[in-house]
């Protein structure tokens, strides 16, 4: 049975701890290792808690949330219309599950048997959502990376999903990953749709997965339960059609409706800088009716849509609701999560992008993690952190050399992505974009007119000039090297063994023994083991021979030492203390 621990919509590090009964360096290092630096005072949010509990390992341990019970509701009723005006619309489908069990080929096998020929040519970019048509109705896939995305979107007051495909892969089975991806949904109030994967693999146990759902409470409907578990493949293409219908199905039996016939809003789901195409976003349309010559204002910013563009590439017509589109000709980045609307004029548009600019930056605050912040969460998904960087060269020779350079410096962490390029002067242009972007200026024997510098220095844009090509890239690769997570290095230092308890109280504990390995040292950090299972991390804070401190304690030598520890640790005569040291040491690429 789990034990459930309360726990508020943000909670500081320092209190998360506190209820983990974990040393507080511990849940740190398992942020910084998710790539959020947060220090003990700084505040995250529940499912950050959440996937930070699961990743310290604590199965037994539920975090519940500590506030009332209303977070979805109003969302969800927003997207499931009960406007008489309503229509169908396509359900918006997201796949989850644990890593390597077949997502992205599963989506690729559907979009490569579903998506218009000839669109495809057009893809350049990772795109976040599309719309495939099986027999003559739509579905939209979220290529969701992971419920990063979720909690992210969730974040911004906003679900978008109305069906989770859970995929579970027939030859390895429920994973801790799958799991989480099931609580996920369940949490969320999302429809449940199980895909057995790789059901072409010989060594596939389908009862074995229906008895580990059932476990999950997910209860196969031939065994009596409400889960309906299909079988696919994404190499054969069996049972992609099945899975396919009985998306449609249950989109029939939830009754998804929106009105078509009014401007439209939605949410932006996706947004970066384009190298003569400027901020590029997609968005998703929930209601209403997009067309080309709307005026679209999402957070603090705004565009005439001038083409229409699906995701893959086509042109459309017009975009209805469930479709995601590409929106290009926005004045600013607009953010991931922020909502979007249609306005009459431009006029208008220019005064409500200024409003919500406004009202967005007070609002800020309380999410405690910027956008950009939550963007790289959701990329986390395939570890990689990206520097956005625009160069400019003093002719297209060098400018190629530059960016050959740069790409080599990649790897599976972090990565340079290059927002724009040219040759030429830097320009207000390029300061636009770059604080946009929130990229670094490189310029290779170039000038940077006084104009622009001051620019520069208004909206704090970084601008490094060079003349040798590599000292620029030296200087690229100290910024990647500073994004890369630290390491966490741990030296072991010795072991006591508990001979006496002195005094024990809620957070310390003062107790003797001998020292029967290594050398003992403090401030230490320490393992109280019992049977060779951790009971608690604790921090040593003093070390003494006989009644007086000492320094270092040898083995074969007695002493007393008191540790401190969040939650009270009972500690045992025979229980073993492993003394040890943690740094994080920074990397180099
Ligand atoms: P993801 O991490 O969940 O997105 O998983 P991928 O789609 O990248 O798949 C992981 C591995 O499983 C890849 O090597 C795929 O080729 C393989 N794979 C995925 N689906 C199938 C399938 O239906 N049959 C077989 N035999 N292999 C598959």
């Amino acid at each position: 049975m789990a034990t459930m621990i309360e726990v508020e919509d943000m909670i500081t590090v320092g209190a998360l701890a506190e209820r983990l009964s974990l040393p507080v360096t511990q849940v740190i290092t398992v942020l910084m290792k998710n790539g959020i630096l947060a220090t003990v005072n700084e505040k995250i949010d529940f499912d950050t808690a959440q996937i930070i509990t699961g990743e310290l390992g604590l199965e037994d341990i539920e975090l519940v949330r500590k506030s009332s019970a209303v977070e979805e509701a109003p969302v969800r009723q927003k997207f499931v219309s009960t406007d008489p005006n309503a229509e169908a619309r396509p359900p918006v489908v997201a796949v989850m599950g644990h890593v390597d069990h077949g997502k992205t080929s599963l989506l690729d096998a559907i979009r490569s048997a579903n998506v218009v020929k000839g669109e495809a040519g057009g893809i350049t970019q990772h795109i976040s959502a599309y719309k495939i048509m099986h027999g003559d109705r739509g579905i939209t896939f979220l290529d969701t990376p992971g419920h990063e995305a979720f909690a992210a979107l969730r974040e911004h007051g906003a679900m978008l999903t109305d069906l989770v495909i859970i995929v579970v892969a027939a030859d390895d089975g429920i994973k801790p990953q799958t799991l989480e991806a099931i609580r996920f949904a369940r949490k969320a109030g999302v429809k449940m749709l199980v895909a057995i994967t790789k059901i072409d693999k010989p060594a596939s146990d389908i009862n074995r997965i229906k008895q580990q759902l059932s476990e999950a409470e997910l209860m196969p409907e031939e065994w009596g339960g409400d889960t309906v578990i299909l079988g696919v493949s994404a190499k054969t293409g069996e049972g992609l059609k099945e899975l396919l219908d009985m998306v449609l199905l249950i989109a029939d039996v939830e009754e998804l409706k929106a009105v078509f016939k009014a401007p439209a809003t939605g949410l932006i789901i996706e947004s970066h800088m384009e190298t003569g195409r400027g901020a590029v976003a997609e968005a998703l349309v929930e209601q209403g009716t997009l067309k080309p010559g709307d005026f679209v204002v999402a957070g603090g910013t705004y565009a005439k849509v001038r083409n229409l563009e699906s995701t893959t590439g086509g042109i459309l017509k017009e975009a209805t609701p469930s479709t995601p589109v590409v929106i290009t000709g926005f004045k600013a980045l607009p953010e991931f999560g922020d909502a979007f609307e249609v306005v009459k004029s431009e006029k208008e548009a220019r005064a409500a992008a200024s409003g919500e600019g406004a009202s967005r930056k007070s609002g800020a605050g309380t999410l405690e993690m910027s956008s950009n912040e939550l963007i790289r969460l959701i990329n986390r998904s395939n570890q990689l952190q990206e520097l956005n960087i625009i160069v400019k060269a003093d002719v297209q020779g060098s400018l190629t050399s530059v960016i050959d350079s740069l790409k080599t410096l990649d790897n599976a962490e972090v990565a340079v992505r290059i927002v724009g390029s040219g040759v030429g002067a830097i320009t207000e242009n390029d300061m636009h974009m770059a604080h946009t972007s929130k990229a670094i200026i490189y310029g290779f024997d170039v000038t940077l007119p006084a104009n622009v510098k001051q620019i520069a220095s208004r909206d704090k844009v970084s601008v490094r000039m060079y003349k040798v090509i590599y000292e620029l890239i030296d200087d690229v690769k100290a910024e990647l090297t500073s994004m890369l997570a630290p390491e966490v290095i741990e030296t072991p230092l010795g072991r006591l063994v508990v001979k006496g308890i002195f005094k024990t109280t809620k957070t310390e504990v003062i107790c003797g023994g001998e020292v029967t390995k290594g050398k003992l040292t403090y401030p230490a950090l320490a393992r109280v083991m019992r049977d060779k299972e951790e009971i608690a991390e604790v921090e040593v804070t003093m070390l003494k021979r006989g009644p007086v401190e000492a320094k270092e304690v040898q083995e074969g030598e007695m002493c007393g030492m008191t540790f401190v520890s969040k939650a009270r640790v009972d500690i045992a005569e025979g229980d073993h203390i492993e003394f040890f040291t943690r740094e994080l040491k920074t990397r180099s690429l």
